[in-house]
């Protein structure tokens, strides 16, 4: 597995960004564009409220808000919102928990963010970490996260394909699709209106409009 270095780390976050779709992955993380709709406001809301720094201590339960979390072998580094640490016997196993607005997806990325966190642990901790969770605002439920092997070489597969993305420096052609009318760029990105072109041209273009 290639090791990177700190120049080389990315945001962690940017997984997700990636499996909905490459193009906005690039606009924000590539041309740093960023705007945020109501999905992405209810989303920062829920995570302001997981996220006051600090340690919980309960019995047989420790909580960690806004772990920083890094990985040289996936090249990702970020945040935890919540690692909660299980007392196993004389031991604690850390169970990491992310929240999201909204409910479950169709695709894996919020499983991949989480197990991304959970391999930064594994790391940093040197220890297994085989499960965490994922609670979501509108279900109020707590879905469970078992790290398999399908699961990781998913995560794996995907660091590398953001990596490749941002060293590629090249912002992908718009694909219209369902996606688009969830997605917090789609007024800058404009899916319909430049289904083969980039952002630049499109501007371009309404300057300096071809008679
Ligand atoms: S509007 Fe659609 S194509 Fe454009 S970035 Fe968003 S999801 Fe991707």
């Amino acid at each position: 597995m290639t090791m990177y270095s700190d120049s080389d780390l990315l945001p962690l976050s940017g997984l997700q960004h990636l499996i909905f779709c490459e193009r906005q992955c690039a606009l924000i993380h590539i041309e740093h564009i960023w705007s945020e709709n109501i999905f992405t406001a209810e989303g920062r809301v829920l995570h302001e409220k997981a996220h006051e720094p600090g340690i919980e201590r309960h019995k047989g339960l420790k909580i960690a808000r806004e772990l920083l979390l890094k990985s040289m072998k996936l090249g990702l580094s970020g945040k935890a919102d919540i690692v909660e640490f299980h007392r196993e016997g004389k031991n604690w196993r850390p169970f990491p928990v992310e929240y999201k607005h909204g409910k479950p997806k169709k695709n894996r990325c919020d499983e991949v963010q989480l197990c991304a966190q959970a391999m930064c642990l594994e790391e940093m901790l040197e220890l297994d970490i085989p499960e965490g969770a994922i609670f979501y605002g509108k279900t109020r439920r707590r879905f469970p996260v078992k790290f398999d092997e399908p699961l990781r070489s998913l995560t794996i597969e995907t660091a590398a394909a953001y990596h490749r993305l941002i060293e590629s420096g090249i912002t992908p052609p718009a694909r219209y699709s369902k996606r688009c009318d969830a997605c917090s760029l789609k007024f800058i990105c404009q899916p319909k209106g430049t289904a083969h072109r980039s952002v630049a041209r499109y501007l371009a273009n309404i300057m300096n409009p071809k008679e």
